[in-house]
Formats: structure tokens, sequence, C-alpha cells
């Protein structure tokens, strides 16, 4: 098992606290040919770039999209596939997220569990194979994608330009290893909707989160507005304004994927609702999303290993006689997208239904010899033997890939670390880098070797 001594370890931190100094948001303002997704990104971009070389690595660019460090001669190829992008961050930090601060063994920054921690982790067992001479069978890659939370038109780039490698495994997820991804689609809902008593109803900021707070504004009397939201046992405001009646509904915002932890305030809106502005329209939404395993579309659908079909409807807008909806779909296994889009289309007759977005299921072949060398890994390090693969109703870059790549790490199971990915201080504990970085060497080695 290797175990990097003080010095090694103490390299990585220092890279590690580099990478993470860098803000590398997607900033549409200054998007341009030569840096598709603005100057932060370009900047971390930049950087992986002229690092390579400096540590004796040839590297092979997708120009604006991804960088990849290249070791070894082999004719078939495996790599390690990160993203260097990170979300924006608000302004309620209690540190800066871009100065990499260690407060009491806390490493805090803005994509220190997602995902730079892990992914200098690759780029420090690069530098670890190739400077202890370490024999390797197939060439190894770490690749660095700019756009994972967006798109991930970086990595399709990617792929298409060098072609899909024998095994790839993405530290974007959790150990021992994933034990598959559902599908993830969106549908975007669009009609005419005009009913006299409301003017306005806004809710949701983006499809994958559930909606914590929905608002509109109806004529109709404040009492009887009451009554009926009294009667529904709904968390509510009501108060009369110039326009109207203004009707503000809470509910409890978590990511799309997992409906339990949260509550959708678009459903318990719409449920009120359509008892004030009585239309066919209201009530189809209602009784087609009130629901987040997908029963009010006949798309409820369980997978013995993927679980649950998941769904939401998480943004509506109507005003001026528009509507513009966005819903989120999870699927395991066995769920045709196109086929229930016709269903749904089917069943909101007057509104138009479009498929956005479509990323398939994936479940990970635990037999593979790759997956074997991976969890073999894991539960060597940790003495973990019963942790057990998750699924995950995520989605990573192991989407773009056909099949040959799986989320593996970083995230220990057995950690009562809070997930912060996305969330203000987002911090990691220094003391279990240690592990993560030897996993990341010793996975990377053993999978060059299959
Ligand atoms: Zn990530």
């Amino acid at each position: 098992m290797i175990k990097v001594n003080d010095e090694f370890f103490q390299r990585y931190v220092d890279v590690l606290v580099e990478c993470l100094k860098i803000p590398t948001i997607y900033q549409q303002e200054t998007v341009s040919d030569t840096e598709p997704y603005g100057k932060g990104v370009a900047q971390g971009y930049q950087w992986a770039k002229t690092l390579g070389p400096t540590l004796g690595f040839d590297v092979i660019e997708t120009p604006g999209h991804a960088i990849a460090w290249v070791l070894g001669e082999g004719k078939q190829r495996v790599e390690a596939v990160s993203h260097m992008d990170v979300v924006g961050v608000g302004d309620d930090w209690s540190v800066d997220p871009f100065t990499a601060q260690i407060i009491d063994g806390k490493l805090y920054g803005r994509g220190t569990q997602d995902m730079k921690s892990a992914l200098v982790a690759t780029m420090m067992a690069m530098v670890y194979i190739k400077e202890n001479n370490i024999p390797i069978k197939h060439q190894l890659r770490a690749v660095f994608g700019m756009d994972e939370e967006r798109t991930m038109e970086d990595i399709g780039h990617y792929v298409k330009q060098e072609g899909q490698p024998l095994f790839a495994f993405t530290p974007d997820g959790a150990f021992p290893i994933s034990g598959g991804e559902k599908g993830a689609l969106m549908w975007t809902l669009k009609g005419n909707l005009s009913h006299p008593k409301l003017i306005r109803f806004t809710a949701g900021t983006a499809c994958n989160v559930i909606c914590d707070k929905a608002q509109f504004i109806v004529r109709e009397r404040l009492a009887f507005v009451t009554k009926v939201a009294d009667s529904l046992k709904v968390d509510y405001k009501a108060r009369e304004i110039e326009e109207g009646v203004l009707v503000e509904v809470f509910g409890k915002a978590a990511h799309s994927s997992v409906p339990e932890m949260g509550h959708n305030a678009i459903v318990d809106a719409l449920n009120i609702l359509r008892y004030i502005a009585i239309d066919p329209k209201i009530k189809a939404l209602y009784r087609t999303f009130k629901d987040a395993y997908g029963f009010g579309f006949d798309g409820n659908f369980k997978h013995p290993v993927m679980g649950d079909l998941t769904s939401g409807l998480h943004v509506l807008r109507i005003e001026n006689g528009h509507l513009h909806g966005e819903v989120d779909v999870r699927y395991p296994l066995g769920v045709d997208s196109q086929q229930l889009t016709h269903h749904l289309q089917s069943l909101l007759k007057d509104i138009e239904v479009t498929l956005d977005y479509d990323a398939r299921a994936l479940l990970t072949d635990l037999g593979n010899p790759f997956v074997r060398e991976c969890i073999r890994v894991y539960q060597q390090y940790t003495n973990d033997l019963e942790s057990l693969p998750l699924i995950s109703g995520g989605v990573t870059y192991a989407k773009m890939y056909d099949g040959v790549c799986v989320p593996y790490g970083i995230k220990d199971p057995r950690s009562s670390t809070p997930m912060l990915a996305h969330q203000k201080d987002e911090y990691i504990e220094i003391k279990y880098l240690r592990d993560v970085l030897n996993m990341m060497i010793e996975a990377m080695i053993n999978i060059a070797n299959v």
C-alpha cells in the first residue's frame, strides 16, 4: 500500500491551495471564442496547461474545454477525469471562498469538496507515479474539464477528439464506488394561460432545485383566499396589495434528486390556486405534478437496484397570458424517456411539452475488473468492507463516456463531515486528504495495470 511521506503530502497541499485560489466560476460576460466559459475558468485552464509540462508531462488540449496530462506509452489508455469549474458563491460566507484558509485542521474554500481536492490528488498521483518510475501497462491520463457544473460539453468535446478510453473514473462521487447513476431529463412546458382572476404566478429559480417559495397574485377577496389556504393546511402568507391579493407559499429547498428531503412550494401554491382561478390547465398541472414519484403521469417506476423515478415541477411562471414551466425527472434503467414524454404530452393537452435535456441511466458493472480494483483499493485503505456502492440521482462526467466511466470517491460513506458541495463555508478536513491522496495514487496505478 502506498503511503506518501510528509514532504510529498505538503507538496500536494501547496498545489491544492494554488488551485483553490483560482475563482473558476463560469462567467457569461467574459465568454469569448478562446475562453468559452469566461475569464475565471480560463485562468484554471491555463494553470493546468502550464503546470503539466513544468512537472514533466505531455499535455493534450481540447482548446478551451479540457486539459489532459499524459504518462506512459501504452496503446490503450485509462484516465481519471475531474472538473476544474466550481459553482458561484453567495455573500454569506464567513471566510473568503478563494483564499484557501486552514482553520482547526479544516481547509476552507469553494471547491474543497466539489472537487478540487480530488482533482489535485489525481495531478499529484501522476507526479508520484512518474517520480518513482512505477511501471504502467496502459497510458495513464489525468483529465481536467472546465464546465461540469453547467453543460458537460467540455468533456463531450474531449471524448470526441480523443475517443473512448478503456476505463475512466471520476472522483466526483463517493467511495467505495458509484453503483450507478439515474437518468436525468428536463421537460420544458409552454402554453397560453389567462384567467381573469390570476394576475401573475412566479416560482422557482432552477429546474434541479426543489422550489422553496412560490408566489401569486389574484383578484379575489382576502377572506376567501385565507379560507381556502387554511383548509388545505399549507404554509403560506396572504395580504392585500394594490393589484390584488399576494399569496406566498413556502416549501423546503433540496436537490431535485432527493424529493424526500424537500417540499415543493409550487404544488401547494397550485393546490390553492385551483380553487380560486378555476381553469383546466391549472388543474391538470396540479394533478400531474403533485406527486414527486411520477404517479401523476403514470411514470412511477421502481428498479430493484436503482430505486424510484423522481420528478418535480420546479419552475413555473404565468404572466401576460403565457405559461412557462420546467420539470426535472431522475429515472432508473427501464424507463423510456421518449415514450414518457409522449404520454405526458397526451395528459397536458394544451400545453406544449419539450424534452430539452436527457442523459441516460447508468448501472455500474461491479464485476468489471477495473471497478473491482477501485473498490479493493478503498477497502484496503479503510478496512471498510461494509459500505456498499450507492446509486446516485446526480449527474457526473460518467454520463459523457459510453459506459466506461464510473464515479469513484472522494466522499467517505463513514465520515461525519457534512456535504457542503455548492453551499457556503465549504471545507474539507486535512487529515482526510491524506487518505484520499494515497487512494488516488494506488487506484491510478492499479487501473493502469489491469
Ligand atoms: Zn462535482
